[in-house]
């Protein structure tokens, strides 16, 4: 072989290792591609204000789920009752839902898991037999002599009925592109939480930040769509964490509580600037998110009153139609 010839398939052999380095990354970024969800509907079961004649409103809040033929049943409302009584009147059955996800251990979301359990496994045993929670909801929070932790409280009455829990430390795809996204690492300072709790945490009794804090996540041709509960973890940090762990796109719709009524403005212009940064289109902001704190979030995001609305009891989005405010807030 001629030096020339030696020199040219050199060339050759190093051209070939440039194409599979090229190749490598996307390939497998196609492959690690997550899979889009096709139909997805979200109503609000409990909130503070009702937007009908049907359902009563509370410091509180749940939502039924339904993405691709699925229902998922995501936290319980604040009274036993409640929740119960308003898909009576909504005339929604939830008999066929089996999975449960309780966003953190505060009574507001978790009061209503065994009144529900209770009634609807009459009709089906398997019916919100199954919990999914985050790590850190079973640990103690002591209240004076008492235990302030409601889901301890209730743990293994609920596993006497033959339900279970399931824990998560990292985001998890429970569905064909729908993720939980685990507990949420606190980046910002967002600081959603009282302050005054205390937690028996395995390094002690410390501050209690709700570390158990999930999201729902689902992955869908417009982008995310994220439902929160109380929004502890702090909205941004949810939604970053998502973009990180599920998929690095824009969010396209944030519902449920996010825990913004006590901010500031500044804090709130901050929180608006990066929702319009993560492209955000919908909002549906129930519970503790703050009536205030959604007109602010509209004015900043450039949202209008259909995309930017105050949840209400009845209250749904869905992927193809956009948001239903119900006629409270037509
Ligand atoms: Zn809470
Ligand atoms: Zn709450």
């Amino acid at each position: 072989m001629s030096l020339k010839e030696r020199l040219s398939l050199r060339k050759f052999y190093l051209f070939a290792v440039v194409l599979m380095l090229l190749a490598g990354p996307m390939s497998h970024s196609m492959a690690q591609k997550p899979k889009a969800v096709q139909s997805l509907r979200v109503k609000v079961l409990s909130t503070m204000l009702t937007g009908g004649n049907a359902g009563i409103g509370e410091w509180g809040f749940a939502a039924l789920i339904e993405v691709d033929g699925h229902q998922i049943l995501f936290d319980t409302g604040a009274r036993p009752e409640t929740v119960l009584q308003n898909v009576r009147e909504l005339n929604i059955d939830l008999a066929n839902v089996k999975d449960v996800i309780l966003s953190h251990n505060h009574g507001d979301h978790t009061t209503g898991l065994l009144t529900l359990r209770r009634e609807f496994m009459k009709k089906n045993p398997a019916a919100l037999s199954r919990v999914h929670v985050g790590k850190g909801i079973f640990w103690s929070r002591p209240a004076g002599n008492n235990e302030g932790n409601y889901v301890v409280k209730i743990k293994s009455e609920y596993e006497a009925t033959g339900g279970t829990f399931i824990e998560y430390n990292e985001p998890k795809e429970i569905l064909p592109g729908v993720w939980l996204t685990g507990p949420v690492p606190r980046v910002h300072a967002e600081r959603n939480w009282s302050g005054s709790g205390r937690m028996k945490s395995p390094d002690g009794l410390v501050e209690d930040n709700l570390p158990e804090d999930i999201s729902l996540v689902a992955v869908t041709d417009k982008g995310l769509v994220v439902v929160s509960g109380c929004g502890h973890a702090g909205i941004i940090n949810t939604l970053e964490h998502a973009r990180k762990k599920v998929q690095n796109t824009n969010v396209y719709a944030a519902l449920g509580g996010f825990h913004l009524f006590a901010l500031n403005d500044e804090k709130l212009d901050w929180t608006a600037s990066k929702l319009k940064e993560f492209g955000l289109q919908q909002f549906l902001g129930a519970h503790c998110t703050g009536i205030e704190a959604v007109y602010r979030l509209r004015q900043q995001t450039g949202l209008d009153r259909q995309s930017c609305v105050v949840g209400a009891v009845g209250a749904s989005f869905d992927l193809s139609k956009g948001i239903d405010p119900t006629v409270l807030a037509k």
